[in-house]
């Protein structure tokens, strides 16, 4: 049977998709729906009929799956942000769980593969450390910050959000206040008019210190000195500024920071290592899984002391400096230049003499190396972005020979790629450990350990 369009269907959920839609089926055909979760009974509109498989919107939930519980979030729904706020969290963690090893077999061809149960959170609420909230109106003309919808610009007005710092709320409203009682306008995309553009907060979890960054459409706040004044009233407030973007661009920030009050930068730990961070620097979301992760990836590479680790993709040196306190010397590689500017002042903040840090293409730097300069390697860890690595830098990580290989992943499915092509070369899989970096949202986080096989 194929279905129709706009057909009502009565469905059972057996599964969830990558994206965190539910999938069930009717004769064999899979049909898609969005908000549905597994063990869900369900009735669906089909919205898109395909000879193979459909897409439905969920109508009503005839039988609620036992793991189906009522969202934190009152515009969990609505907003882009989360996936999978209406599946319990012990159920995410199997979904999760299930992504990486489906993607280790389908596209990795790995049939037999132990997948170490997944390192979940305690508190799986309230974890991120940084968020960016666009500033617009609503269709009465009223000033809101919020969230965009998903896959749209159009703000969902929310200053409660479940994942950020509880003391976001206070900031939000603040600003808020601060811009009707100064007639400060927001920034309207479609015609480029008005100031207000997206507001950035930055809190250190384990120091309690504050960043508030403003971005704005121009190159000064008007009645500034009002909103450090209230800002300050925050306990913790350590760093106020304003960020100059004019572009109409859907990039957040500009590169240009003015501070208006207090430090450049907020001060932040992860395990014992110290960072220091601006409203420009990239830095862990999720400080309290990161240090799980990052002892994970040190407790994979295996240092005794004596080992030269090379750390691909290294953003602001946070493995990189981790590594460095068991390794005789570490060499990142990181594309960004004012990331590695981060991680060579990390190292010296830190008293670390033995990280040694490039700019470049990690696929073009490591080869580079190794050819002119025979460079060797113990150890080599990869945390690439979600596309993965170049089959030309695997190529050279096979010619370096390295006794163990970590590979960090944010995306299973092109870590599956990625292994496959190791392991059809000398590599065999040890460990396969997924970290859940981000609870209510489909994103999951592994660290495999590879070594060569004699
Ligand atoms: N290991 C870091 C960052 C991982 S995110 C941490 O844990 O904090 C992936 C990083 O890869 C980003 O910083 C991105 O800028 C960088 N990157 C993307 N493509 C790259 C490439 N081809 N070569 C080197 N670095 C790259």
């Amino acid at each position: 049977m194929e279905f129709k369009k706009n057909e009502i269907v009565k469905i059972e959920i057996l599964d969830m998709g990558s994206d965190g839609e539910g999938i069930g089926k009717i004769d064999g055909y899979p049909l898609f729906v969005k908000d549905a979760v597994t063990g869900d009974e369900i009735e669906a509109r089909v919205t898109k009929a395909k000879k193979n498989y459909g897409y439905g919107r969920l109508m009503k939930i005839l039988k609620p799956s036992p793991h189906r519980v009522e969202p934190k979030c009152a515009v969990a729904a609505q907003c882009g942000g989360c996936q999978i706020q209406a599946l319990d969290y012990a159920e995410q963690l199997k979904y999760k769980e299930n992504k990486v090893r489906n993607h280790l077999q389908r596209i990795g061809g790995f049939e037999d593969i132990t997948v170490l149960p997944i390192i979940g959170m305690e508190e799986p609420y309230h974890y991120r450390n940084k968020a960016q909230f666009p500033v617009g109106t609503d269709k009465d003309g009223n000033i809101i910050t919020g969230f965009y919808a998903g896959r749209t610009h159009s703000i969902i007005s929310n200053t409660d959000c479940c994942l950020g710092a509880p003391v976001n709320e206070e900031i939000l409203k603040k600003i808020l206040a601060f811009m009707n009682e100064n007639h400060v306008k927001p920034y309207n995309e479609e015609n480029g008019e008005g100031l207000v553009r997206h507001i950035l907060i930055r809190y250190g979890f384990t120091t309690k210190e504050i960043m508030v960054c403003v971005v704005i459409n121009g190159r000064r706040l008007p009645s500034a000195e009002k909103l450090v004044e209230s800002l300050c009233e925050i306990p913790g407030m350590t760093s106020i500024s304003i960020n100059i973007n004019k572009k109409a661009t859907n990039v957040i920030l500009g590169t240009e920071v003015v501070n208006l009050w207090g430090s450049d930068t907020i001060t932040d730990y992860i395990g014992d290592v110290k960072y220091q961070i601006s409203p420009l620097s990239f830095y862990q979301i999720n400080p309290v899984q990161t240090r799980k992760l990052y002892e994970t990836a040190l407790d994979y590479a295996g240092l005794t002391g004596n080992e030269t680790v090379w750390d691909l993709y290294c953003g602001i040196g946070t493995i990189s400096l981790f590594l460095a306190k068991k390794a005789k010397q570490v060499y990142g590689v990181e594309i960004v230049p004012e990331a590695i500017a981060d991680a060579k002042s990390n190292a010296k903040l830190n008293g670390i003499s033995n990280a040694e840090f490039y700019v470049g293409k990690a696929e073009e730097v490591l080869p580079e190396k190794y050819k002119n300069e025979n460079i060797h390697a113990d150890v080599i860890v990869v945390d690439p972005p979600r596309k993965g690595c170049e089959e030309s830098l695997l190529e050279t990580i096979v010619q370096m020979n390295p006794a163990r290989v970590v590979y960090v992943s944010c995306d299973s499915a092109t870590l599956a790629r990625d292994l496959k092509y190791l392991c059809e070369r000398g590599y065999g899989i040890e460990k396969v450990q997924p970290v859940d970096m981000f609870p209510m949202t489909v994103h999951v986080e592994t660290v495999v350990l590879l070594s060569k096989k004699p």
